[in-house]
């Protein structure tokens, strides 16, 4: 995409959102916090949440970053100039930031030049749905988390899983030279992690790479998959991770 991005669930969807080239749409900047998912699980970090997101997941979390049906686009999105955004993160005091949304990549190029405005100064780590290519930011990220939506999100297949896509973000840390990639995939059944065998077999992804995580708002609900999904997981080679965040502080906004 360009600087004029299409993009859906908005009041009248599609619609054109042209922005100036210097301001990101940002749903909430917060930390100092932990990552709670992933291999990076309980490293200190600050997050930026960036707005809008190309997919739909029956079981979203942050529906409020796109879901203008439930929420008021108005009250939970700004356009915050880079050097204001810059500003904002510089007052969390972490070294490393994590890019979340949403999906960050339907700002791609406007990203791109924002981290590049950053210049170097933190740790990157991005969040994905790994449904659009990664490529423009391969040399300013330091580690992507990937997850591609299994059957259960109710999105259909098409637009969920992208084989071309997943490929390529295979391909950043031989690319990049420094780079890694986790992908990550919200399971809430054992039947969910063989879709994912199946997913990774066809995109050549190393299991080594993968981490199961259970589905859930709930200290109660993220125990109970893991006790669910721990076996199955193991048994095919895969990681598994909790959510930290969920069970320091339940679903609570910014943490
Ligand atoms: S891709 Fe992520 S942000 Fe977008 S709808 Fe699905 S869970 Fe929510």
């Amino acid at each position: 995409m360009g600087d004029t991005d299409v993009v859906r669930h908005l009041d009248t969807a599609p619609v054109e959102l042209t922005r100036t080239r210097d301001r990101l749409t940002v749903s909430e900047v917060f930390g100092p916090t932990v990552q709670g998912e992933g291999p990076n699980t309980g490293r200190r970090c600050g997050f930026v949440r960036l707005g809008l997101c190309n997919l739909d997941c029956s079981w979203c979390d942050t529906a409020y970053t796109w879901d203008w049906t439930r929420y008021n686009r108005r009250a939970e999105l700004h356009d915050v100039t880079f050097e204001e955004l810059a500003c904002q993160v510089d007052a969390l005091g972490v070294r490393r930031l994590v890019i979340s949304g949403g999906e960050p990549l339907v700002q791609g190029p406007r990203l791109t030049r924002f981290l590049e405005f950053l210049d170097g100064r933190y740790a990157i780590e991005i969040e994905t749905n790994g449904t659009l290519d990664p490529t423009g930011l391969a040399f300013l990220v330091d580690h992507w988390n990937v997850s591609p939506k299994l059957a259960h999100s109710g999105v259909a297949m098409h637009k969920a899983q992208k084989p071309d896509v997943l490929r390529a973000f295979t391909r950043l840390p031989a690319l990049s030279g420094f780079s890694t990639v986790a992908f990550k995939f919200v399971c809430k059944a054992k039947v969910d992690i063989l879709e994912v065998r199946q997913l990774v077999e066809r995109c050549d992804i190393d299991p080594a790479s993968v981490w199961i995580m259970p589905e859930g708002t709930s200290a109660y609900n993220i125990v109970k998959g893991i006790e669910r999904l721990a076996d199955t997981t193991i048994a095919n080679g895969f990681n598994l991770t909790s959510r930290l965040h969920v069970l320091a502080w339940g679903d609570t906004r910014g943490t």
